[in-house]
């Protein structure tokens, strides 16, 4: 897809970028100062200053009036055309104010000597003609849009953002702006889950909540499909052991169900199919599951549609500061806290309460520790990969 320069920062370039013309496209100066020719200069010093005769003046945005002959220098601005017969320029900080005599017909004193092609920045330094300014598969961040724009292109072709379907069910489920009568809870998944596909490059697209029987399950996720044109649909709750949870159900009526329960705490109870060849993650209910879960497949699932090389989170090496239980053989994703442990490294404090429903601790934390489910126990101490979830980390 083509977009505008300004829609592509975070999207991933699907083709190298050539430059079609030289950046900077002309020799120019890189201070303000005086063009001359290097060979003039020669022995310049404060004791013995080199005087030339300023022929004329080049400001940035215009073309030189004049040339450099030898003995002669020009006033030159940064940016501005390197004149004719220049191959250096001395900075103004590096000459003398012969008193009344710098004006252009004047002449100028020179207190150091000047090399070959000092200050002077030369035509395709920066990207030359026919390089390839900007590799296939490049994330597109501020200098590569700042780069394309130098070269001319005002639009980039990148991978499109996908289309992700966000679908709540449960019977006692109801929209947030809802009052809640008995039994009733608000539908806090939806909201974190579109937030999360946001984060993750993707663009959220609202289905609302669905009760739990097969019928208005089958109606809403044919729907996704078909009108909403979603690429990936990631539904939340009703993918348990529980006599309501029918998502697995329903996308083995209308797709193939490639996998169910996973180990990892919390969020064990996932289960993943294609919907006529829209990949459907079912995320259990718990708000934190689902987060978690989310963050474990829904995001490199986008990532790897966005094109990106890189799909899973950010990590850091921390110390944990407490014993964490693992049993169960499951992966562990605790919630922590990160601090600067005083030595240049992390330290990771587990916040609050763990339960897959305790939605305030994610809150809390700044990033997810992995306690591989091969632990039984995670012990103070240890040092631990924990996945980032913002991307703000603690001075150290
Ligand atoms: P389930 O997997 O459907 O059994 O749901 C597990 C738990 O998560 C239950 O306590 C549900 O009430 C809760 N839950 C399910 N969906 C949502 C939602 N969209 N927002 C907040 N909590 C939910
Ligand atoms: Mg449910």
């Amino acid at each position: 897809m083509t977009v505008p320069l300004p829609e592509a920062r975070g999207l991933v370039c699907v083709e190298d970028v050539v430059a079609r013309t030289d950046v900077p496209p002309f020799t120019n100066s890189a201070m303000d100062g005086y063009a001359v020719r290097f060979a003039d200069t020669m022995g310049a010093s404060t004791a013995r200053p080199v005087l030339l005769r300023v022929v004329g003046a080049v400001a940035a945005g215009e073309p030189p009036s004049c040339a450099v002959e030898p003995g002669g220098a020009v006033r030159i601005m940064t940016g501005a055309v390197l004149p004719e017969g220049a191959d250096a320029v001395v900075r103004f900080e590096e000459t003398a104010d012969l008193s009344g005599e710098q004006e252009p017909s004047g002449r100028v004193a020179l207190l150091r000597a000047a090399k070959h092609h000092d200050n002077v920045r030369l035509m395709g330094e920066d990207i030359a003609i026919g390089a390839v300014a900007i590799p296939a598969g490049s994330v597109l961040q501020a200098a590569h849009l700042g780069l394309l724009a130098s070269l001319g292109y005002v639009k980039v072709v990148v991978h499109r953002r996908p289309r992700v379907g966000i679908l709540s069910t449960g019977n006692e489920v109801v929209a947030a702006v809802n009052q809640l009568a008995a039994g009733q809870i608000r539908d806090s998944n939806s909201v974190t889950l579109a937030a999360l596909v946001e984060d993750a490059g993707g663009v959220p697209v609202h289905l609302g909540v669905v009760r739990d029987e097969i019928a208005p399950l089958r109606r809403s996720l044919q729907s996704a499909v078909e009108e909403h044109r979603v690429d990936l649909l990631i539904t939340s709750g009703g993918v348990s052991v529980g006599d309501y949870d029918m998502v697995k159900d329903a996308l083995q009526a209308q797709g193939d169900v490639a996998l169910w329960q996973v180990r990892i705490k919390p969020g064990k109870p996932m289960a993943f199919g294609m919907l006529n060849h829209v990949p459907l993650l079912g995320l259990p209910g718990n708000p934190v599951a689902a987060a978690v879960s989310f963050l474990q497949f829904g995001r490199p699932a986008i990532r790897r549609m966005l094109g990106y090389a890189e799909i899973v989170l950010p990590r850091v090496i921390a110390t944990l500061v407490a014993d964490i239980d693992n049993r169960g053989s499951r992966r562990h994703y605790v919630r922590v806290r990160l601090e600067a442990d005083g030595t240049g490294g992390y330290r990771a404090v587990p916040v609050g309460e763990q339960g897959a429903g305790i939605l305030s601790s994610l809150a809390l934390a700044d990033g997810l520790l992995v306690v591989p489910e091969e632990f039984v126990v995670a012990r103070a101490g240890m040092r631990l990969p924990v996945e980032l979830l913002h991307d703000r980390l603690p001075r150290l």
